[in-house]
């Protein structure tokens, strides 16, 4: 990558590119080639003179393992490269990373406008939580129903896209504009996204949060999170991250980081399988419904053609029969585990209502919407030829 005019101006480096090189800072310790890993809880002052300049500011160094540390610091610039962002702030797992930023954005009065789909615990939070601390909120069913929950005392809208698990797509530049003017922040969850195939900062978010443990790590051996934006904002997430403590631990960074690199190649692959899945599950007659954002039927397929360059490793459908049917097919499958995450290279399902749902009774999960009959199925990296012929068998055809 030159910056030579003579062959042409330089393009912005694409994402395997960023997800290789971006972020990193040469040379580095003993000019090893890999960030290494950090391995200290605290940092020592040669003398007080030594401490007094960095307290005046006159030094940027670390200073104790809450506030910073070197492997956490790579990874956040490298998902900062990703991500467009000015910086970006890592924790021990994707909700201390949600807490921690939505405890730093409100207080008790304010009001938080959320998409009803998604992730069940972020739910729990703002409407269990925070609700005890005053914190008002708005469930929206309908995601273009969202800038018209914004009201005068709305101080942070979340959603996140695509949800957790119908995958809807919010029309994001229409919502961050109606944030915008009420003065509300728009905290935006690209779990399912990564940057490879949303860049929603550059689409009016303010932050954005990764559930790191997925596509970010993406190999099914990490729990981390990740907050990215503008520096201000980060900041401030930041700072309460040293009072409350959710930081990532250097060898969690150090994970994440390994797996970052390959994060292009990966997403390609899922993105490829999903939608071939998807395409194929909408033909069979033993699929009642397919929640798939690439395809024409989804309701969402037009924000999603605006906003997404892949649609994602997730397919989600209906099986045309009962919870027991439902069981039957899943046992069915050979090549995904049954296990509640997604994104990482092994392939995974899930039945919604046997796993985050389990303790609710049939009516009540209907009710919101989580059917007994839905399967989440995220693909992995097997071959994709692989994944459609395990998911026809075990529908019998
Ligand atoms: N956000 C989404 C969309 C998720 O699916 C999850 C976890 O499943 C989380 C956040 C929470 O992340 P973690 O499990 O890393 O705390």
């Amino acid at each position: 990558m030159t910056d030579d005019g003579e062959r042409g101006a330089r393009r912005e480096p694409g994402p395997s590119t960023r997800a290789v090189h971006g972020g990193e800072r040469w040379p580095k310790a003993d000019d090893a080639l890999v960030e290494p890993v950090a391995l200290t809880a605290t940092y020592t002052f040669a003398d007080t003179a030594a401490l007094v300049d960095f307290k005046e500011g006159r030094t940027s160094r670390e200073e104790y393992g809450r506030y910073g540390n070197p492997t956490v610091a790579a990874l956040e610039r490298k998902v900062s490269a990703l991500e467009g962002a000015e910086d970006t702030a890592a924790f021990g797992s994707g909700m201390a990373a949600i807490g921690t930023t939505l405890l730093a954005l409100l207080k008790s009065g304010g009001h938080v406008v959320l998409l009803a789909d998604g992730y069940r615990r972020t739910r729990q939070l703002v409407a269990g939580t925070l609700g005890r601390y005053g914190v008002e909120h708005t469930l929206v069913e309908d995601p273009r129903a969202i800038a018209d929950a914004i009201g005068p005392s709305t101080r942070v809208v979340v959603v996140e896209c695509p949800s957790n698990p119908y995958l809807r797509v919010v029309d994001l530049p229409g919502i961050a504009a109606r944030a915008r003017a009420a003065r509300a922040r728009l905290v935006v969850d690209v779990t399912f996204a990564t940057p490879v195939n949303l860049r929603a900062l550059g689409h009016g978010a303010d932050l954005v949060v990764h559930s790191a443990t997925k596509y970010l790590a993406g190999h099914n051996d990490v729990l981390a999170g990740t907050v990215s934006g503008s520096a201000p904002l980060v900041s401030l997430v930041r700072e309460l991250r040293g009072v409350l403590g959710g930081v990532l631990d250097p060898h969690a960074a150090f994970l994440v980081l390994r797996g970052l690199k390959t994060l292009a190649l990966r997403v390609e692959r899922q993105n490829a399988t999903a939608l071939a899945l998807a395409l194929a599950l909408e033909r069979h007659p033993r699929v009642r419904r397919v929640w798939y954002p690439a395809l024409e039927s989804h309701p969402d397929h037009d924000d999603a053609r605006k906003l997404l360059s892949g649609a994602g490793g997730v397919v989600t459908f209906e099986i045309d029969g009962d919870v027991a049917a439902t069981s039957a097919f899943v046992d069915r499958l050979r090549i995904p585990r049954i296990a509640p995450s997604l994104g990482g290279v092994e392939s995974l399902v899930e039945q919604p209502a046997l796993m985050s749902y389990y303790e609710l009774d049939s009516a009540t999960r209907e009710s919101i919407g989580m059917k007994d009959c839905l399967v989440r199925f995220s693909a992995g990296v097997e071959d994709t030829e692989d994944v459609v012929g395990d998911v026809l068998h075990a529908l019998g055809g």
